[in-house]
């Protein structure tokens, strides 16, 4: 597992793409330029790594073009020790991204080869979430809510109720909505039954599947 100088040119790169395309917060581009997304990804892709574009990994999913990456992560608006809940581990990148924000994160997976593989590499290369497990994103983590950010990185034919209601006052919900093409869009929890909707543009993800596999 190593990162060169020649991955490191490439990501200075990434990150330049990503100022042009609008991401402004210093903390998430220093974060993108930082985490070596080649490790992520099968050795076959090795060179696409640090292009702004999402890639298959197993199970048939992909890791999230690091635009979609970076974006979500500046709509959570995360500070030290928030505590995040993830669905949709995958590759773990996303989670790398938010551990490495000094997050307190929580990630749920619900393809079992992809949990496994996750859980395992991530420690490798020094990330610690609090907790990762194997099951069905709809449900949220209950037992450790509420949370002051849910990001989900699969799309989601509707917005489940759990994940609304597992977010503290004053927290976030950052869910890509749809079924073929779905619209990025932020909920802040304003109140008990409050919530202020915020819609952003189209994204293309891989669907929220119900029930773990
Ligand atoms: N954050 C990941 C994105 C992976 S793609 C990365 O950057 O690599 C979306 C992931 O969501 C897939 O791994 C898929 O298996 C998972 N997923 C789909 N439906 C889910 C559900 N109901 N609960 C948990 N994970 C789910």
């Amino acid at each position: 597992m190593n990162d060169t100088f020649k991955h490191k040119g490439l990501r200075q790169q990434l990150v330049n793409t990503l100022i042009k395309k609008g991401i402004t917060d210093p903390d998430v581009l220093k974060t993108i330029g930082s985490i070596p997304r080649h490790l992520f990804m099968d050795s076959s892709f090795l060179d696409h790594a640090y292009q702004d574009k999402a890639f298959p990994i197993a199970a048939d999913q992909t890791i999230s073009q690091p635009y979609t990456v970076a974006f979500q992560t500046e709509l959570l608006k995360l500070s030290r020790d928030s505590q995040i809940l993830e669905i949709g581990t995958g590759s773990g990148y996303q989670t790398a991204v938010l551990c490495e924000l000094g997050a307190k994160v929580f990630s749920i997976e619900r393809q079992l080869e992809l949990f496994k593989k996750t859980s395992k590499f991530l420690p490798k290369l020094g990330y610690r979430p609090r907790k990762l497990i194997f099951g069905d994103g709809y449900k949220g983590m209950p037992e450790d809510a509420p949370f002051d950010g849910i990001i989900v990185t699969a799309g989601a034919p509707y917005v489940p109720t759990p994940l609304l209601s597992q977010l503290k006052i004053g927290g976030r919900l950052v869910i890509p909505v749809g079924n073929d093409v779905q619209i990025m869009t932020l909920f802040i929890r304003k109140g008990l039954k409050e919530f202020e909707k915020h819609e952003f543009g189209e994204c293309r993800f891989v669907p929220l599947l119900e029930d773990k596999n």
